[in-house]
């Protein structure tokens, strides 16, 4: 028969069995049956045994509980939860089995713990899909952050793939029902986020609006905007039922709820985030090289978060990005102001998390000293952002509220040279309660103490030979001499006769001897006290603090792209919904130009309009500089939509509302399709979704088919988009014969990126300019990238005896004679019509070749 205790364990288990339990045995945790076989293979632990009533021992492997947070941390990061059960009664003092039960659930998406990336907010997500909309939430419990939005629409599978590429919750809950849908999702399937997880019993209309009034402490749904939004509540609902249920407490840091409408941003999907490598580069696969590592010049963990928001969500209102102008040029313009914010911010600590540790009551000392000083920079910085002229500096100077009386608090009560184990006491100072004063000093003033005690007993009696002291069987007691017996008073209890006289004991006397010999383990008891009551009185702040750090994340934010603009000589773009194009004097590349070693950047103009210049068709020989380029106005476009300045001389920039890229080869792979269909599908989503306000990057679109097949698909697509479209699009190309288009096709605009040939070799000029490149310049590009002399020497001769035979492609425009109006429609046509998931490489190539079959007379 199994022991009581594995009986026990067993059950905790089967309340949570999609978790690995940690099973508190005295100073470890321990873990059972196939727990312990798969945390053991893990973490590389030693697998034992423990007897437990049936035949076989039961598989154990136990951890350290001091020790646990990183294991934790670990098996986390490998995906798996951990739920936590602790003793609840002393095992000292307890009969029997000790009372055990689950005390929190660690989860990817609500892990609270110092591991945490500082500069990244992890979020916790939960989707709610019902007939008509996704219900979209996200939280950061680590920070107190909570956003929902409902994404309605045909298209609000892909929303929820774009929203799913910008948040990368770490985490992801559902409805059942969706689940399967949920696995088709791009995200998903390119392993950008993790599988969603069904859990129906969380997503409860009744049980959200519950937990959503409680939480935010109002009194209906519509104080918070959730009235008549069902779907949006349940999902709100969801997250918090889920906190619950893991943290077991009220999350008292998550106070404020955001109800996001999509089009508040530029819209920019998972490639557009990729190939523009916004907060990750691509060939690194890491921060460095992206757009966020040139912009991060954060000095706070809560100004990092932001900025990556900031980044990942450029905006679309005008107000809104000239507000974050505003300051940035004000900031830009003072440096002593940036220096003295910068002096001041620097060391600030990470109040978000502090926030969510108060809440779950494990900060510890050092931390609340790091909060004191933090808390001592607030008069100043505050004092410098009421000094300031522009809208966002100034508000965030009257959110901050000054906090002496906490940092006193803190600074009178808690030790310097805290512990970092609270088990022996010693963090709190003496001198912050009289109480914890006496009992540390308890040989010292128990000495004291029994003098004035003593003092005072002669007065009351008249005794004037009474004495006090001290023996180890009775303690301490009171001496008198039989001569003055007839004056004991009442309250004396006698308790030893001796030669002359006898010793008696008092209550007060019994209580302070109580006191000196247990003054260790009550000062213990009493700091643990004192200690609850600061994290309470901190935890009475939350919301203050919550507001100092927004309004310092955000100067912080404002402070970087400053120091970013002046550091890199960029300049503050004109945008607004008045301006109607995308023109940019000496336009950079900002992370290209960062990251070049030696060797200048050249700059490059641009000019997209809503009329003539719509389409730029850039071509160049490979190496040239055209995707660098092209990227660079799409980055360029983004940081002005994010209330930067921007790397160029001059630049005015249209509001947009999405950037698509179709750029290089992407993860084809993950979708098993061929490269060709791949490029396909995208070009046709950008087909589909693109508007006259969009901004379009095409890199080398039409390649990975034969030179008719992608010439034709490739002006076909031109063709499309400046006519039915007419966004602004970058189109790079190394079919020259396309830019017969110029003239043709109203907006297309030729360019070229210039090469000076020199002695049979190539330089890049990397200038772009108008017109179009005479030739490809392929195989000078290939000498240059080192193939064999001899090799170059041949390929030339084959070029030349091809282009006397006449043998070689170039396709004129009058071959190709595109019927613009009948054909193009077609095209579009056939192209709507594909089923890109269901569709092999050969029926493929077989639709492409009857399209080229029609547009070629
Ligand atoms: P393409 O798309 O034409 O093949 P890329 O845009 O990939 O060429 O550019 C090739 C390389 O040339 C880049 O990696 C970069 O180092 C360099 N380059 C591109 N544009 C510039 C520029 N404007 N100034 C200096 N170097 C540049």
């Amino acid at each position: 028969m199994l022991s009581p205790m594995m009986s026990h364990y067993l059950e905790m288990k089967s309340k949570y069995p999609d978790t690995i339990l940690f099973y508190r045995l005295g100073d470890f945790y321990e873990m059972f049956f196939e727990d312990a076989e798969l945390v053991s293979r893990e973490l590389e632990l030693t697998l034992t045994g423990k007897d437990c009533g049936l035949e076989k021992r039961a598989p154990m492997c136990g951890i350290p509980y001091h020790a646990a947070s990183t294991y934790i941390a670990r098996l986390i990061g490998n995906g798996h939860k951990v739920a936590i059960c602790e003793q609840l009664s002393d095992p000292k003092a307890s009969k029997g089995l000790v009372q055990r039960d689950i005390v929190q659930i660690v989860t990817p998406g609500t892990i609270l713990d110092d591991i945490l990336d500082a500069k990244r907010n992890n979020y916790l997500m939960a989707v709610y899909s019902s007939k008509n909309s996704i219900s979209v939430c996200y939280s950061d419990i680590s920070t107190g952050f909570i956003e929902a939005t409902e994404l309605v629409g045909e298209d609000k599978l892909k929303l929820l793939d774009d929203v799913l590429a910008r948040v990368k919750p770490s985490e992801i809950l559902c409805n059942l029902a969706f689940k399967s849908t949920a696995d088709t999702l791009s995200a998903v399937k390119l392993n950008y986020v993790s599988e969603f997880y069904p859990k129906d019993e969380i997503f409860d209309y009744s049980k959200a609006k519950e937990s959503v009034i409680k939480q935010f402490a109002v009194n209906n749904l519509s104080a918070l905007g959730l009235q008549d939004r069902k779907d949006l509540t349940i999902a709100v609902g969801a997250i918090l039922l889920y906190f619950e249920e893991t943290q077991k407490r009220l999350v008292s840091n998550i106070k404020r709820l955001s109800i996001v409408q999509d089009n508040r941003f530029v819209h920019l999907d998972i490639l557009a985030r990729k190939n523009l490598e916004l907060v990750q580069s691509n060939s690194l696969n890491q921060r460095k090289g992206s757009l966020l590592w040139l912009m991060d010049r954060t000095k706070t963990p809560m100004g990092g978060r932001l900025l990556k928001q900031i980044i990942d969500q450029p905006l679309r209102d005008e107000v809104l990005i000239n507000e974050r102008l505003d300051s940035v040029e004000e900031l830009a313009g003072d440096l002593i102001l940036r220096n003295n914010l910068v002096e001041s911010l620097s060391g600030f600590s990470d109040i978000e998390r502090k926030c969510s540790k108060v809440s779950a009551g494990t900060i510890t000392p050092k931390e609340c000293l790091s909060l004191a000083d933090t808390l001592a920079k607030l008069p100043e910085i505050k004092k410098l952002l009421s000094g300031c002229k522009s809208k966002l500096l100034k508000e965030a100077g009257d959110k901050i509220v000054i906090l002496s009386d906490i940092e006193k608090v803190l600074k009178d009560a808690i030790n310097p040279s805290a512990p970092a184990n609270l088990k022996d006491g010693g963090y709190i100072l003496p001198s912050y309660n009289e109480e914890l004063y006496k009992l540390k000093n308890a040989g010292e003033y128990g000495k004291q103490w029994l003098a004035e005690y003593e003092n005072d007993q002669r007065e009351k009696t008249g005794i004037k030979t009474l004495k006090t002291g001290y023996n180890r069987i009775f303690g301490y007691y009171i001496e008198l001499t039989n001569s003055v017996k007839h004056l004991v008073p009442d309250n004396y209890i006698r308790k030893q006769t001796t030669l002359n006289g006898e010793r008696f004991i008092t209550p007060e006397l019994k209580e302070m001897e109580y006191k000196i010999l247990n003054s260790k383990e009550q000062a213990i008891e009493l700091e643990a006290k004192l200690y609850a009551e600061i994290k309470n009185y901190l935890g009475s702040y939350i919301s203050e603090l919550s507001d100092i750090a927004s309004s310092v994340a955000l100067t912080d934010c404002l402070l970087s792209l400053a120091d970013l603009a002046v550091q890199n000589n960029y300049v503050r773009p004109l945008i607004s919904n008045k301006v109607k194009h995308i023109k940019i004097v000496d336009g950079r590349h900002p992370v290209v130009e960062a990251m070049m070693e030696g060797g200048t950047f050249s700059p490059n103009d641009t000019n997209l309009d809503d009329d003539e210049n719509r389409t730029m068709l850039i071509t160049g020989p490979n190496m040239a500089g055209k995707s660098t380029y092209m990227r660079q106005v799409a980055i360029i476009t983004l940081m002005a939509h994010m209330g930067s300045f921007v790397p160029a001389k001059q630049a005015e920039i249209s509001i947009i509302d999405r950037v698509f890229t179709r750029v290089g080869a992407s993860d084809d792979l993950a979708f098993g399709q061929s490269t060709f269909m791949v490029e396909m599908s995208e070009v046709s989503n950008i087909i589909n979704n693109a508007t006259d306000k969009s901004l379009i990057i095409l890199d080398e679109v039409g390649r990975g088919t034969s030179t008719y097949d992608g010439m034709s698909i490739a002006s076909a697509i031109i063709e499309y988009l400046s006519k039915h479209i007419k966004a602004k699009t970058l189109f790079s190309t190394h079919y020259h014969e396309l830019t017969d288009l110029e003239g043709r096709l109203d907006g297309v605009k030729n360019y070229r990126v210039m090469v000076k040939e020199w002695d049979g070799s190539i330089v890049f000029l990397h200038k772009i300019a108008r017109g179009s490149a005479n030739r490809s310049f392929g195989i000078e590009v290939a000498k240059l990238a080192g193939l064999p002399d001899e090799l170059i020497a041949r390929a030339k001769e084959i070029l030349s005896e091809r282009e006397s035979e006449g043998n070689v492609v170039t396709v004129k425009h009058e071959d190709v004679k595109i019927d613009t109006n009948a054909n193009v429609a077609e095209i579009v046509n056939v192209l709507k019509e594909m089923d890109m998931n269901n569709i092999s490489p050969l029926m493929a190539f077989g639709t492409l070749q009857n399209l080229v079959d029609k547009v070629k007379k």
